[in-house]
């Protein structure tokens, strides 16, 4: 074996080493989300994904707490204020 082929195969090993430990990484953040996943932050119980006014909620099986993705906020504020203006809009004698 040449020189030239010991370099290679001395770079291929510690690229399958990196390779390897960055997986290692990887599935260990996986096993960590895979934990918490679902669980409420709170108390640790299973979250339960329930649709409310077309958008979808985490709901805490242990203390009812309720968890929202980023925006869902707004989209379910922004239907609230649109739900009350028709239910005043009732009481308008037109
Ligand atoms: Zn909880």
């Amino acid at each position: 074996m040449s020189k030239n082929e010991d370099e290679h195969f001395a770079r291929e090993e510690l690229h399958r080493k990196q390779k390897e430990s960055i997986e290692k990484v990887k599935q260990a953040l996986r096993e960590r989300q895979k934990l918490h996943h679902m669980k409420c932050p709170k108390c640790g119980d299973d979250l339960e994904t329930k649709i409310h006014e077309e958008v979808e909620i985490d709901v805490c099986k242990g203390c009812s707490g309720v968890w929202l993705d980023p925006g869902e906020l707004e989209t379910l504020a922004g239907k609230e204020s649109t739900g009350l203006k028709n239910f005043f809009g009732l009481f308008k004698d037109e």
